[in-house]
């Protein structure tokens, strides 16, 4: 009796909607012995055989029989992914609240789910050619993955491992008991300062864990901006094999890591959030380091939080059995450090710095307030500057906008440069002489005069890190300057040189935005300058604080972490309101005076962690038909609160256009919906959704869950 798969085929959305294929699985008959769930398969679409997954066995379809055609053949050379993987995938799918085909085809690496790549000939099939043979790219990887080219084992000699103060092997320990007791393990949050050792606990935790034949996932923020962690880890963890996933692979080459992995040949898989999405057959741990980094949202597609899909996989763990999850962070989410406080997680703490003489850096407050600056830098900065470049100490000067000036100005008559497709300011860069728009991409030439008055005088307003490199050469004639940030590194490795510059002593001064902050070992710096933090202080954006906070702590820790050095280290901030609250609490070093206010605000406003929060977008060319859309919206949805859901508690407010409203000519426009419960909120979407994708609008809308954004 034949018996039917279902299967996750990559198509675009478009057309599996064409065909009402609404979960993204397609039906086709298999005629062979038993097929295990998980394998990989070749199956005809329209005149083309494709690669696909097969997501469940069926006795019956719901397809039209004649029609269902036949698996051409099940690719043995591929191991299978697991069930725990099968359910990570199925649990992302019903909690993003997507289709199933949807969430496991952008799982799998580019070359293998790009179904053009793999249109195979349907004659070699017939005369019964191995697969391998038919598929090329993935034969020669699954071969290379097997033999050839295994993967690349730290093979450094060892290093003497370092004695672990009393703070990390009692961390060290936790995690253990974890791994090996009884009960099944909660997340455990290592809380540490930057520099107190966090690094070198959850190494030794994964050494543990690969001595036992088990595979370690860790995922990072930025994987292209620590080659640092990645030396760590060839030097921390000798013999063991490292594989890495992120994007700056080539697509060859994220083939080949996503299989080694699959296949069991790496020890530790290092990546970046969509390595979340790996297939591990002997998952062992799981660490997710910086866990509070917005990186780890992913906003397009399925919008997941890599962070919040790590410990859901944590918990599934290894054949159904959890495993242990460690959340490194010097300033933790709020979400994850609520649950730290109400002892949901574990909470490990290492309290000091590591290295000896390593202290934390004195933060001192600068007010700008009246002051007067040259160059956007008060007297305070500047001395403290000319002081390091006397000692040959490097300064590094955080400034969090790219360009040269936000915008350009027509004294004459208020012109100023906004992007034309865009509802933002076009952003002035002197060094191609050209406006560039950060949201779309938009760029040209840096008009000769005003495009309305003709006056010939246009005036840079406000101030970007160009801008601010300029001004500090202009300074400090004699030394040595560079600039990171994302238009000065768009070289591949050209970050990591001028962070090795830094820590050789080639540089007196770098200034950049946030890549200056990633968790980049500095042992030579005793300055770090922070010209102006203040715009997040009144953002309308609730977690900008908990973002301001977590960046000023991370930069200010680049300073200070041992080595030769003559001074004290300390931090500046230029400010206009050295009163506030949140400096308070920087000043202080104090992660949790600054928690704690902050989950009191939360509290007492209803917002996350307290409340459970997705948004519903809406885009379209004319600003009035998405809120129109929104609008019709929420009308169903109140509709089914009213009749069918009255005991839910949900919110469902008004919907407004997005804080930029328009990018690349689309109008954008969201409705927030929001719920004490976690469950009610999800109760609610199933249905809400499933009515609004009945009703089939010409609007493109999607819903984002947990959204960091609104
Ligand atoms: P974190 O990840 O918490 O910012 P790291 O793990 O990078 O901190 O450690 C900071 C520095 O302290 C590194 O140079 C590391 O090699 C060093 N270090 C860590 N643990 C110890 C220890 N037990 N003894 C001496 N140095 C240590
Ligand atoms: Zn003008
Ligand atoms: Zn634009």
């Amino acid at each position: 009796m034949p018996s039917f798969v279902r299967v996750a085929i990559d198509l675009p959305a478009a057309v599996a909607a064409s065909l009402g294929v609404g979960d993204g699985l397609y039906d086709y008959r298999w005629q062979g012995g038993p097929i295990e769930i998980g394998r990989f398969v070749l199956v005809p679409f329209g005149a083309r055989i494709v690669v696909g997954l097969v997501v469940d066995r069926v006795d019956e379809t719901t397809v039209d029989e004649p029609r269902v055609r036949d698996v051409v053949a099940s690719i043995d050379a591929l191991a299978p992914v697991s069930p725990d993987w099968l359910w990570l995938m199925r649990f992302a799918a019903d909690y993003y609240h997507r289709p199933i085909g949807e969430v496991i085809v952008p799982a799998l690496p580019a070359p293998m789910r790009d179904a053009a790549r793999y249109v195979v000939d349907r004659e070699a099939v017939a005369e019964g050619t191995t697969p391998h043979a038919v598929l090329p790219a993935i034969g020669r990887a699954v071969k290379r993955a097997a033999k050839v080219s295994p993967a690349a084992s730290s093979g450094a000699g060892p290093v003497a491992p370092r004695r672990l103060n009393a703070m990390q092997s009692a961390a060290l320990a936790a995690i253990e008991a974890a791994r090996t007791g009884a009960a099944a393990p909660k997340p455990m949050l290592l809380y540490g300062i930057t520099g107190s050792g966090k690094t070198e606990v959850y190494l030794r935790a994964i050494a543990a864990v690969v001595e036992a034949g088990l595979q370690a996932l860790v995922l990072v923020p930025e994987i292209n901006l620590t080659p640092q962690l990645a030396e760590t880890f060839r030097l921390g963890l000798p013999g063991v094999r490292i594989g890495s996933l992120h994007s700056g692979h080539a697509a060859g080459e994220r083939l080949r890591q996503w299989l080694l992995a699959h296949e069991g040949e790496v020890d530790v898989l290092l990546g970046t959030r969509l390595a979340v999405l790996a297939s591990l057959p002997r998952l062992g741990l799981v660490v997710v380091d910086e866990e509070h980094d917005a990186s780890y949202k992913q906003h397009e597609g399925l919008r997941y939080s890599a962070r919040d899909l790590a410990i859901v996989r944590a918990r599934r763990g290894r054949d159904g059995r959890p495993v242990p999850v460690v959340l490194a962070s010097a300033t933790p989410s709020m979400e994850t450090w609520a649950r730290a406080r109400n002892g949901r997680y574990d909470k490990l703490v290492l309290g000091e710095r590591a290295v000896a003489d390593a202290v934390l850096p004195t933060i001192r407050l600068v007010p700008t307030l009246g002051a007067a600056t040259q160059h956007g830098l008060t007297e305070a900065v500047r001395a403290a500057i000319a002081d390091r470049i006397a000692r040959r100490e490097p300064v590094l000067v955080f400034h969090n906008r790219r360009g040269y000036a936000p915008v350009l100005a027509c004294g004459a008559c208020g012109w100023v440069s906004a992007c034309p497709r865009c509802s933002v300011n076009a952003v002035f860069h002197k060094a191609d002489r050209h406006l560039h728009c950060h949201h779309c991409g938009w760029r040209s030439r840096v008009p000769r005069a005003c495009p309305a008055c003709g006056n010939a005088d246009l005036a840079a307003v406000g101030r970007g890190t160009q801008r601010v490199e300029e001004g500090l050469a202009a300074l400090f004639p004699d030394a040595r300057i560079a600039r990171i940030d994302r238009d000065s590194t768009r070289r591949k490795g050209s970050a990591a040189g001028l962070l090795e510059a830094v820590h050789v002593g080639d540089l007196d001064i770098l200034v950049g935005t946030q890549m200056l902050a990633k968790g980049h070992d500095f042992r030579n710096v005793t300055l770090v300058c922070v010209l102006d933090a203040d715009s997040a202080l009144y953002s309308h954006d609730f977690r900008a604080g908990e973002r301001l906070f977590s960046n000023l702590m991370q930069v200010a820790g680049r300073a200070g972490r041992g080595g030769p050095r003559s001074v004290a280290a300390e931090v500046l901030i230029q400010t206009r309101a050295p009163e506030h609250p949140l400096f308070e609490a920087l000043v202080a070093h104090d992660f949790e005076r600054f928690a704690e206010n902050q989950l009191a605000e939360r509290k007492a406003a209803g917002l996350p962690p307290y409340s459970f929060q997705a948004v519903m977008r809406a885009e379209a060319s004319e600003a009035a038909d998405a809120i129109a859309f929104l609008a019709e919206a929420r009308v169903v949805g109140t509709t089914l609160l009213d009749e069918a859901m009255a005991d839910a508690a949900i919110e469902l407010y008004d919907p407004v256009p997005m804080a930029v409203a328009r990018v690349a000519n689309v109008e954008r426009a969201q409705l927030l919906v929001e719920s004490g419960g976690r469950p009610a909120l999800h109760a609610f979407l199933d249905r809400w959704l499933a009515a609004l994708r009945a009703r089939r609008s010409r609007i493109r809308w999607h819903i984002e869950i947990d959204p960091l954004d609104i």
